[in-house]
C-alpha cells in the first residue's frame, strides 16, 4: 500500500533525516514532499540555494548544508510540507504550520502527534506567529524531547 493510500509516509518512504550534530548548529529545513507534482514555491522562496529541484515536477530535495532555517520557504508551501528542527540546549525545538483554532500562543502546553495522529508525548510552545500578522501560513514553535523531532508532525492544545 503506497502513502497515497495509506494516508501518511512510513519511514522509509521519508527523506534522509539531518544529523544530530547538524541540528545543533544551527535550525534546518525538513521536506516531506514525495509526490511529483508542478509546484515550486519553497525553490523559488529560497535564497541560499539550499532547495534542489531539476524540473517542476520533482519532488525537492534539500541540502542541509546550504540550508540556515530562515523558514521562507515553510510559510509559502501549500502542501504544509516543510517543518523545521533545531536543537540548542539539549532541548528539541519543531516550527511548524498550524492552521486550526483555537490559536496556539506561547506557553500553551500541547500534545504530540506522529504521522499517523497517535500520542507520542506533550510540549510547550515557545514561540506562535498568528494569521492576522501575516497572508501566509501561521507558525507554531514547540519544544520537546529533541529524539522527538523526527516523528512529531502536528500537535493538538492541551485544555487547561
Ligand atoms: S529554511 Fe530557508 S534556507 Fe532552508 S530551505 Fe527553507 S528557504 Fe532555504
Ligand atoms: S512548496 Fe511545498 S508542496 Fe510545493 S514542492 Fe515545495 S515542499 Fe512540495
Amino acid at each position: 500500500m503506497n502513502y497515497l493510500v495509506r494516508g501518511y509516509l512510513e519511514n522509509d518512504e521519508l527523506p534522509p533525516f539531518p544529523s544530530r550534530e547538524r541540528l545543533e548548529k544551527k535550525p534546518v529545513a525538513y521536506i516531506e514532499c514525495p509526490q511529483p507534482i508542478p509546484c515550486s514555491p519553497c525553490l523559488e522562496a529560497c535564497k541560499y540555494d539550499a532547495v534542489k529541484m531539476d524540473n517542476i515536477n520533482d519532488p525537492p530535495e534539500l541540502d542541509y548544508e546550504k540550508c540556515n532555517g530562515c523558514m521562507s520557504c515553510i510559510r509559502v508551501c501549500p502542501g504544509l510540507a516543510i517543518v523545521i528542527m533545531r536543537i540548542k540546549d539539549g532541548k528539541g525545538y519543531l516550527t511548524l504550520p498550524y492552521e486550526f483554532t483555537p490559536w496556539l500562543k506561547k506557553g500553551d502546553k500541547v500534545k504530540l502527534l506522529n504521522r499517523k495522529g497517535e500520542e507520542v508525548g506533550e510540549g510547550k510552545v515557545v514561540w506562535a506567529l498568528p494569521p492576522e500578522k501575516n497572508d501566509r501560513t501561521s507558525l507554531v514553535r514547540v519544544e520537546m524531547d529533541p529524539d522527538l523531532l523526527f516523528e512529531v508532525r502536528a500537535v493538538r492544545k492541551v485544555e487547561e
